[in-house]
């Protein structure tokens, strides 16, 4: 009896460790199973992401209802302060793309060099600020499609000008505002300048009319506007750049690019962008 129950051990114990042995050969198998399933579904997961970004309303994607506009007010006729309020063809553009999205909307006003680090650090939406599309400004943001034309252009003094075109320029005292195009224009083609950078334009204005610069490089339609408004100031008749505007939009955000460009288009389409620019005194044809 005792041998009996002896073997029976020794039989139970060879079953377990017969069944330890399959089950570690199992535990082995499984493994290489699951991996060879592995990379086929990573193609299948990153294939069915790709193909499943749907159009989805911009409110739900953006997660909140009111669509900030980042501007320089100091941009006259595209942004400015009247009655200290806040108008001008880019604040009625980006008030058009509110409505098109169905949110509500608020502009912030800021240095023009601050605004692209506000739009990317989600301070703001969209900057609208006459802002032209550069190669650099694309490494940091998108661009919604142009929406002017426009150029830089030199404001110097009615009487006694010591700058008649842009080869004067070299190593006269010239004002900018700080961080645009007219800055960087300066800066990479006019030999040995002693740039002055503004924080606005008409602080360069005011220092050309009381003789501390030779000109003030800027765009031309603020420029007309200041030299309107300055009996002293005139405008030379040189395109120094060719340039366009369009609203910058953080990279990470290509459902609020999409709904820009088609409210752009919607509005040229039904004859409101020829209406804003007959209301802020801009040349239809430099329209995009
Ligand atoms: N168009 C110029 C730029 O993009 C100036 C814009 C501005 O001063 N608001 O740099």
């Amino acid at each position: 009896m005792k041998l009996t129950k002896l073997l029976a051990l020794v039989l139970v114990i060879a079953l377990a460790v017969c069944a330890f042995a399959a089950c570690g050969g199992n535990d082995t198998e499984q493994p290489q199973t699951n991996l060879d399933g592995v990379n086929p579904d990573t193609g299948d997961n990153s294939n069915v992401n790709t193909d499943g970004v749907d159009p989805t309303p911009v409110i739900t994607e953006l997660g909140k209802d009111t669509l900030v506009m980042g501007t320089n007010a100091e941009f006259e006729p595209f942004e400015y302060r009247e009655n200290d309020e806040i108008v001008g063809y880019d604040v009625d553009t980006a008030k058009a793309i509110a409505d098109f999205v169905g949110m509500d909307f608020s502009v912030e006003d800021m240095a023009f060099d601050s605004l692209i680090t506000a739009l990317n650090s989600g301070q703001i939406d969209m900057v609208v600020a006459g802002m032209s599309v550069t190669d650099e400004r694309l490494e940091q943001v998108n661009f919604s499609n142009p929406y002017y034309r426009a150029a830089q252009v030199i404001i110097v003094p009615k009487e006694g000008a010591t700058v008649a075109s842009s080869a004067d320029l070299a190593g006269k005292k010239i004002g900018v505002q700080e961080g645009t195009t007219g800055d960087i224009y300066v800066e990479e083609n006019v030999e040995n300048a002693d740039l002055n950078r503004f924080k606005k334009a008409v602080d360069a204005a005011i220092d050309l009319a009381n003789g501390r610069l030779d000109a003030v490089v800027l765009d031309e339609q603020p420029a007309l506007r200041i030299v309107a408004q300055n009996d002293a100031l005139t405008v030379l008749d040189e395109a120094l750049t060719e340039e366009e505007y369009a609203i910058a939009v953080r990279k990470d955000n290509p459902e609020l690019l999409s709904a820009i460009n088609a409210c752009l288009d919607d509005l040229a389409e039904t004859g409101k962008t020829d209406e804003l620019l007959t209301k802020y005194g801009l040349n239809v044809e430099d329209a995009e």
